[in-house]
């Protein structure tokens, strides 16, 4: 119910971790919003990349060895002009052959995202209980609240919501002291969508995270600003 058509199927991936540009074009093809972004090789590339893209942008070193990219320096946001760009770059290649010495595949360069608040997003596919999705606080808030609900896929929007509205971080949600409320049924349209691609894959996902998904003022949408993904 309430599935659209056009959904899936998911391109042709590789086996094991993917990176995070191959982890968002799965979610696109599950029509979840994702960054504009564009891969850079050279430091010329990326100001072309960030001029066709539009300032500010992030820049990011792209690795499917790594697991946590902010902690290696390997993100930098909010950058402002050609001249950040390019100190951006040289700071992350370097910072990513010392981190995935063999394994830099190059930047990204991505549209800087901007919202009210950030949402965990998962989905497995487990052993015992087959496919299933969570959600929880977004960034690293995620580790330190314990802040974390999960339901077996697929999931109605309706009850993606529920699920969503259940968690302790959804009163911030909601918007606290004056500030507004973030598009909480944007977020649970993702979190659907994310359980119909791991219900369709199924043991071929082995897990999938947004981390975070940025929610913008209700009304004003989501987007998926980082994922991994592995597949089997
Ligand atoms: P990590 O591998 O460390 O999780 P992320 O890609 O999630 O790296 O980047 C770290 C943080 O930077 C995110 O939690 C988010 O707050 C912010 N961020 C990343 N990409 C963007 C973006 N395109 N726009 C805005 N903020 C971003
Ligand atoms: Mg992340």
């Amino acid at each position: 119910p309430d599935r659209p058509v056009g959904c899936g199927p998911a391109p042709a991936l590789p086996i094991g971790a993917l990176t995070e540009g191959e982890a968002k074009r799965l979610l696109a093809a599950y029509g979840i919003p994702t960054t504009r972004e564009v891969a850079a090789s050279t430091a010329d590339q990326a100001i072309e990349a960030a001029r066709s893209i539009g300032f500010p942008v992030v820049l990011k070193g792209v690795s499917r060895v790594v697991v946590h990219k902010s902690d290696l320096g390997l993100v930098r946001l909010n950058l402002r002009d050609e001249a950040a760009v390019r100190t951006a770059f040289d700071e992350v290649m370097a910072a990513l052959e010392r981190a995935a010495p063999g394994a830099a595949e190059g930047c990204v360069v991505q549209e800087m995202a901007r919202g009210e608040a950030e949402l965990f997003l998962g989905a497995t596919c487990d052993a015992q209980f087959g496919p299933m999705v969570l959600a929880g606080a977004g960034g690293v808030l995620v580790e330190f609240l314990q802040d974390v609900r999960t339901a077996p896929a697929p999931l109605s929007p309706h009850d993606a919501r529920a699920l969503i509205e259940g968690l302790r971080v959804a009163s911030v949600l909601r918007g606290l002291r004056g500030r507004p409320a973030a598009d909480i049924a944007a977020a649970a349209g993702v979190l659907a969508r994310l359980s119909w691609l791991v219900a369709d894959l199924g043991p071929r996902l082995a897990e999938l995270d947004i981390n975070p998904l940025i929610l913008r003022a209700a009304g004003q949408g989501v987007i998926a600003v980082d994922a991994r993904a592995t597949l089997t």
